[in-house]
């Protein structure tokens, strides 16, 4: 199964995400948890993107396309979290998957407002200090997801592979109806 989920910062993505892949015995691919796993382990990528990290920046789509490049062309199923966040990555992305054959099956965005989003960012600064949910990083995420983002949801929306599921409810809700929306699609676990 080849999914990928989308949505702001704070929307849930990362939980849903870490739902459906143990609900479908399907990798969990998040491209924020490699980041921070490489910063955390001091490696070249890690000193490099550190930086960018800390500020809520977006790191330059080449390293992202190639870091995934690897990951994926090793994985026959994969729950993608993180990637893609602009059009260029979401057209890398289309190319690699054409050239092996392996479409998505759905793509999933999950929607909250910026109120809500924000909201919740601050409560997990609290409560996990991590470096990125400082009010200035949080702001610049949000922005740039609107900026950079959007136009990939978009892009999916056009083609009609986009399933738009309303986040601002409990998680075991919002993870019925996504389950809902893969069996619909026929996508296999
Ligand atoms: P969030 O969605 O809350 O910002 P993530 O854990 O998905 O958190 O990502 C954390 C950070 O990692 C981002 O703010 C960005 O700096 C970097 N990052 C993750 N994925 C990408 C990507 N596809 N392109 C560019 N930067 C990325």
């Amino acid at each position: 199964m080849r999914i990928l989920i989308l949505g702001p910062q704070g929307s849930g993505k990362g939980t849903q995400a870490k739902s459906i892949a143990a609900l479908h015995d399907t990798p969990h691919v998040a491209t924020g948890d490699i980041l921070r796993t490489a910063v955390s382990e001091g490696t070249a990528l890690g000193r490099r993107v550190h930086p960018i990290l800390e500020r809520g920046d977006l790191v330059p789509d080449e390293l992202m396309v190639d870091l995934i490049r690897e990951r994926l062309l090793d994985e026959d199923g994969f729950v993608l979290d993180g990637f893609p966040r602009t059009v260029p990555q979401a057209e890398a992305l289309d190319a690699m998957l054409d050239e092996i054959g392996k479409p998505l099956d759905a793509v999933i965005l999950l929607m909250v407002s910026d109120e809500v989003a924000t909201a919740r960012l601050r409560a997990r600064a609290l409560a996990e200090g991590r470096a990125d949910d400082s009010p200035e990083a949080i702001r610049n995420r949000l922005r740039l997801y609107h900026e950079l983002t959007e136009p990939v949801v978009e892009r999916y929306r056009a083609d009609g592979t986009l399933v738009a599921v309303d986040g601002d409810r409990a998680i075991p809700e919002v993870s019925a109806t996504i389950e809902e929306a893969l069996a619909q699609v026929g996508a296999r676990s």
